[in-house]
């Protein structure tokens, strides 16, 4: 299969990984045992919501994404990795498998839910009471109630499992003879699960904790097998540049929410400037406030002050304001200032480090109390910029390596100011 079309797709999931070079990596790859595709639903970061809107809109799109990828890697075993809190999310693509099924585009028996290890309990995010009431943003729930509530619990390996035939773990050395045989994994509810290696130590039931790389996943992933993890967003763009629906430049599905008259998924040429986003599509800003703080991308991307909402929506732009684009959820404030939303933010990553290496683990939680501080007292030998320099090269996953930014960019857009130890 010819992919030119995908030069210029990039991952929709945060890091922005070409998508042509991804496939053909698992494509190049040994297939002596099989191959395996993972659709990454597990759409965790904060203020991002498009992968249940695209489950909602374009289920069939998804999986013929998947599909298409499984053709070009030569791959006959497929999962979509799902949030736990998606369960009006898993019928749709229940049904959606069915139909595939019956029109012979699935493997007779696709369509089983397993379920992943995790760690559940996060109270805003069960099924009955939190996403759809804040919209579908998580970060909205913690910016009101802080993360000292967030009590979880780990989850057994082996423990729940929403099929009818409990298999666990997945099976893995079963024939698969008749096509792609497609399945769901209901994710484990931790943050961390989104990283593509917790997810498959998840999916094999073990603590979701980020794998050394290398090897990648496309040469040793899921079962050591070559496996190939793409982002939702991610294989809608593919089978619609594959499909010829779609030829134009380079365009986002942007999560908009906060303080904004009209929050939801919006589909928005990349380089749009925040500003348009919010006034243009989103419809403008709550009872015509002021905006306060923004985040461009997510969680991780940090804040940005109301002087930048000027800034295009793209990576080179949002590079000299020492961030990135990450999943274009924008995440709009009118009535909280910089601090508070990056105290918050902090917090949640102290909660969600798994705790695998120190400069995450320690540096999370220390950098949450002191922006928390009233004085910003810094307590310890070590400068601040040596603590955030050793977690940016001491952490294993993007958690620890971008949790850092918080505070950088409250020092360089909003005059954020360091204590020491006297
Ligand atoms: S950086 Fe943090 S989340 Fe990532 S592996 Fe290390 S401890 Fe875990």
């Amino acid at each position: 299969m010819n992919i030119d079309c995908l030069d210029s797709l990039r991952g929709c999931g945060g890091a922005g990984f070409p998508t042509k070079f991804k496939w053909n990596a698992v494509r190049d790859a040994s297939d002596a045992f099989g191959k395996v595709i993972i659709c990454n639903a597990d759409e965790g970061e904060p203020g991002t919501f498009k992968d249940g809107w695209l489950f909602d809109n374009h289920c069939a799109a998804v999986i013929n994404g998947m599909r298409r990828s499984a053709e070009h890697v030569s791959a006959n075993r497929g999962f979509i990795y799902l949030r736990p809190e998606y369960s009006a999310q898993r019928e749709l693509i229940v049904e959606q498998i069915k139909t595939m099924v019956a029109d012979g585009l699935l493997a007779p028996q696709s369509g089983r839910i397993f379920q992943a290890s995790g760690f559940l309990g996060r109270p805003a995010q069960l099924d009955n009471e939190g996403l759809n009431l804040v919209e579908l943003s998580a970060l909205d729930w913690f910016v009101e109630h802080g993360s000292h509530d967030l009590v979880g619990e780990t989850q057994q390996s082996g423990g729940l499992s929403h099929s009818e035939d409990p298999q666990y773990p997945l099976p893995q050395n079963e024939e698969i003879n008749e096509g792609f045989c497609l399945d769901i994994c209901i994710g484990g509810g931790a943050y961390i699960c989104g990283e593509e290696t917790a997810l498959i130590e998840s999916m094999e039931g073990k603590r979701p904790q980020p794998r050394h790389k290398p090897p990648f996943p496309t040469t040793s992933g899921l079962w050591q097998l070559p496996t190939l993890v793409n982002n939702v967003e991610t294989f809608w763009w593919a089978e619609r540049l594959l499909s010829g629906e779609w030829q134009e430049d380079a365009e986002r599905l942007f999560s908009i929410s906060g303080a904004v008259n009209k929050p939801g998924v919006y589909q928005a040429p990349v380089g749009t400037t925040a500003r348009a986003l919010i006034d243009d599509y989103a419809g403008g800003v709550t009872d015509n406030t002021m905006i306060s703080c923004w985040i461009p991308g997510g969680a991780a991307t940090g804040v940005l002050p109301a002087s930048l909402l000027d800034s295009k929506m793209d990576n080179d732009c949002l590079r000299e304001h020492g961030t990135a684009l990450g999943t274009a959820a924008i995440v709009v404030f009118n009535d909280q200032s910089a601090l508070e939303v990056s105290i918050k933010i902090m917090q949640f990553f102290a909660q969600e480090s798994c705790s695998q290496c120190t400069p995450c683990r320690i540096g999370c939680a220390e950098f949450a109390d002191y922006l928390a501080d009233d004085q910003h007292h810094w307590p310890h030998n070590g400068s601040v910029d040596e603590w955030l320099q050793t977690m940016e090269l001491g952490s294993i996953c993007g958690l620890g390596f971008t949790a850092p930014l918080i505070v950088r960019q409250l020092r360089k857009h909003f005059d954020f100011e360091v204590q020491h130890a006297s």
